[in-house]
């Protein structure tokens, strides 16, 4: 059976595209962005350092600037998760550096020491077949 009725859809106000899933809609503002139009509409806060979903904040760009230049007290909150997180980051990328630099120390070490074990070994077998030959 056809037939027309009154449905209500969400349409994205950047492309004006009837959104069927995926949609995000702005905190403050309320618009409404498709999923090709939120990634250059809408930027996203985690709610947590090392976690995030549910209970993230989304804003549209303008109302993210906007809040920004305010301090919006909840802005101010997500922003200070935001820049934890860049920070563990961006330590993590330098204690990664660090630990690199530090292992090619130890392998240096390590690689002197099998090294000289092997030559050691060398000697101890040329020792060997010397005194056998001298029995
Ligand atoms: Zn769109
Ligand atoms: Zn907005």
């Amino acid at each position: 059976m056809k037939t027309t009725m009154n449905r209500e859809v969400t349409v994205c106000d950047s492309c004006k595209r009837v959104i069927e899933l995926c949609g995000t809609k702005c905190d403050e503002c309320g618009r409404d962005f498709c999923f090709e139009c939120s990634h250059s509409k809408i930027v996203i806060y985690s709610f947590g350092v090392h976690v995030g979903g549910y209970g993230d904040a989304h804003w549209c760009k303008e109302c993210d600037h906007r809040l920004h230049m305010d301090a919006d007290p909840r802005h101010v909150a997500y922003e200070m998760i935001q820049k934890l997180r860049a920070e563990g980051a961006a330590w993590h990328r330098d204690y990664s550096r660090r630990c690199e630099v530090a292992e090619a120390v130890t392998r240096t070490f390590h690689e002197e020491r099998e090294r000289a074990e092997k030559k050691a070994g060398e000697h101890l077998r040329s020792g060997d077949t010397g005194r056998h030959a001298a029995h």
